[in-house]
Parts: C-alpha cells; structure tokens; sequence
C-alpha cells in the first residue's frame, strides 16, 4: 500500500468539503487583547482583532496571574517533575484543588493536564467501576465527555438536546436498580444555550441517577463567585460531580473536577488519564489559583463581559443578523454551509482584520456551520460597532453567494 497517497486523499477529502483546517498563527500581546498580531504565510505580521477566544474574561494578561506565575517560577522552576503518583504532587496543585473544592462547596477536587482529560478521566472511571451502569448523555456533549463514556463502556443512552421528556424516557426504560449517570453540560459552547440543571437533578433523584455537570464554559463567568451556572442558580449541592477548566475564563490550561470525598479519590485512584501522566506545572497551578481567587471575589470582569454581550446581541439585532437567542455569552450566527463560512471569516480577516475562526463538521453537524463570536470583558462598544458594520457591508455586498450558498 502506498500510505503516504491513501493519507493525502483522506486530506483532500477535507479540503473539497470546505472543512481543512487552516491554524492562524497569532502572537497575543500583553495589555492589548482582543488584539494580537496575527502572521500570515509569506507575509508581514498585522494586528487584528480576535473575536472567538475563550479567554472571557482576560485573565490570560491579568497582573495577578501573571505575576503569580512568575513567583511560582522564580521559587520552583519550569516543571512539576514526575506524576502526581511519583514525585509530581507540588504543594501549589494541592493548594488549588483546595480551593476549588470551596469553589463549588464540595469536599474534594481533584486537578487535570485539561478539561478533557478530566471529562475522559472520571466519566471512564464512574462508568466502568459502577456494575451494568447505564449512562444518559446530551446529544451536544462535548467530545472528551463522549470519549469518556466511550471508554468506560457501559451502555450509553443518548437525549435529544436539553429534552427533559426524551431524558424521562430514556431513564424509565431502563431498571429501577441499575446505576446510572447523567452527564451534560450547563452553557453550551457551539450553541450559546444553558441546561435545566433543576429539573435534570429532579429526574436525577427520580431515577437515582449520579448527575456529572461539564461547566467548562461557565466558571468563572457565571455565580457570584466564578462557580459557574450550578453556583449561579443555588443548585451546587444537587450535582455529584462537577467538571471544569482553566483553559477558558481562567486564561490559562488544566481541567479539574470536584465532588464527595469518595467519588474525588476513586476517580484520582482509577484513572489513567491521571494516574500516567506527569502533574501541571507550578506555574500553571500558581495562576489558575490566583485567576480562581480573583475572580471569587472581584465581579467587575463579570459585570463587564455581561454589558459587552448585551451590547453585541441588540446591534445584531438592529442588524437583523440572526443568531442562537441562548442566555449566555456565547453568540453563534449560523450560516450553514462550510464553504460559505470559511468564505466570510476569510473575508473579516483579510479586509477588516478581524479574526473569526470557522465551526465546522465535526465540531457541529453538516448544515448548521457557524461563526461563534464571542465578546469578551474586554471587547467594549467600539469593538462591536466595528465587527457589526463588517458583517452588514459582507452581506450587502455578497448578498448573492451567501443566498446561493443557503439555498443549496
Ligand atoms: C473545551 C472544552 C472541554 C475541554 O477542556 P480543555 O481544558 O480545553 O481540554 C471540555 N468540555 C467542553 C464543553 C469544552 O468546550
């Protein structure tokens, strides 16, 4: 066989579809985010202005955290120096599981290299240990939650979208006396939309169902104290597991979970997404720290990234641009096909200097393509004004390709 022509086909197929993924190679700056300079091929570097991070909030430059991570360097140099098992286990990870266990008032909390080896890690691990489990996922559940279930193999149910009725269902179907899990997530992050997380713990209760809640799109952002949409709603005791990273509104990398003292040490002492693997750096766990305590207490990034998202959403609507009305921060404009959309975040970038990556299949199903904007605290008005006008000229003047386009 010639391997290397089989693979280059496999590539093709991509690119004819509209759907290769092309990397912009960025260079963030500190004290000017949304902007970054931006380096196209054979060409010189630009400014241009980001407007799908999931830096939220800015924490990614904020002084505390940077000036955290510098101490943690300076005292204890680059790496953690083995697994957490050999060796790994620095006193600044442990000090941050800590304080994320008080952060959804939970008894433990347990630190990952990312959010999805986190959502591998335990969802494998609860899955697999429980005898016969039966595990109800969302149909929009984040890959890592749908490798975990994967691997935990136990027999997986899957609800339509945030469907309670299709939920009930699905638990009634099945025996009163096998274990079961139900895992989903509170803000969605390819459709904007949040979970009802009550009423999916009621039928948690109902059914005697162990509730596992990703809120790797909501901590830090929603709850007075960063705890995400569970902290938000009064609810953090009603779910057994909650999953989380730094890499969003936090600025920097990890996952963690957080639950009961039992659940916490068997998913540290079954795992292998975290049992063989070498701990996070002090440094990273020095800044994740410093970003989780700032922002239980400071709300004005909080406040911030609420005005700029309001003020986005009803210039979209002056615009009469259509988007996903979710209650979060997150804001889709769906165009629905591949090539359409690669062709209007090539067009914001090249003639407006505004980077907008594409969301295609597999991300989200073929049809429903999309450009997920998000403002963050730090896109102000003027930002907004600016994107907007972008998309009303784009539209005017490809009005034809775009209905073409649609219409197919
Ligand atoms: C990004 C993401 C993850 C993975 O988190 P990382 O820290 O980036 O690995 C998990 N769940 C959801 C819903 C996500 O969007």
């Amino acid at each position: 066989m010639d391997y290397q022509s089989f693979f280059a086909e496999k590539i093709d197929a991509l690119k004819n579809e509209g759907r290769y993924r092309h990397f912009a190679t960025l260079k963030r700056r500190v004290g000017s985010f949304p902007d970054a300079l931006y380096y196209p091929e054979n060409r010189d570097p630009r400014t241009v202005t980001i407007w799908c991070s999931n830096d939220y909030l800015g924490m990614g430059q904020h002084p505390v955290v940077l000036n955290a991570m510098t101490e943690a360097i300076a005292q204890s140099g680059a790496g953690a120096g083995g697994t957490r098992n050999i060796s790994g286990t620095t006193a600044y990870a442990v000090e941050l599981e800590d304080s994320l266990a008080d952060l959804h008032q939970k008894e433990s909390a347990l630190v990952f290299p990312s959010g999805y080896t986190a959502n591998e890690g335990a969802l494998s691990t609860l899955s697999q240990l429980l005898p016969n489990c039966a595990v109800f996922s969302d149909r929009l559940n984040h890959a890592s939650m749908i490798h975990g279930i994967k691997t935990g193999a136990a027999e997986k149910f899957i609800y339509n979208h945030n469907d309670l009725n299709h939920l009930e269902d699905l638990l009634k179907s099945v025996d009163a006396n096998r274990p079961k899990i139900i895992a989903f997530e509170s803000v969605y992050s390819m459709e904007g939309d949040i979970a009802p997380i009550a009423e999916i713990c009621d039928l948690a209760e109902k059914y005697h169902a162990l509730t596992y809640l990703d809120e790797v799109h909501a901590v830090g952002v929603y709850g007075p104290r960063g705890g995400g949409v569970a902290e938000e709603r009064g609810i953090l005791h009603r779910i057994d597991m909650i999953e989380g990273t730094f890499g969003k509104a936090y600025g920097l990398v990890g996952g963690f979970i957080t639950g009961s003292k039992t659940l916490v040490d068997v998913v540290r002492s079954y795992s292998a997404n975290f049992i063989f693997t070498t701990a996070l750096p002090p440094a990273i766990c020095a800044g994740a720290l410093a970003s989780v305590n700032h922002l239980k207490t400071s709300q004005s990034e909080r406040a911030a990234i609420r005005a700029n998202v309001a003020y986005l959403k009803s210039l979209l609507d002056q615009a009469g641009l259509s988007y996903l009305r979710g209650a979060s921060h997150i804001t889709p404009l769906i165009i629905g096909d591949s090539v359409c959309c690669k062709a209007i975040t090539d067009w914001l970038l090249a003639e407006y200097d505004i980077y907008i990556q594409p969301i295609n299949y597999p991300t989200v199903p073929r049809g429903t393509e999309r450009m997920r904007l998000t403002a963050t605290a730090l896109h102000t008005r003027e930002y907004s004004d600016r994107l907007v006008n972008a998309l009303k000229n784009l539209w005017d003047e490809h009005h034809g390709f775009l209905n073409i386009r649609r219409a197919a």
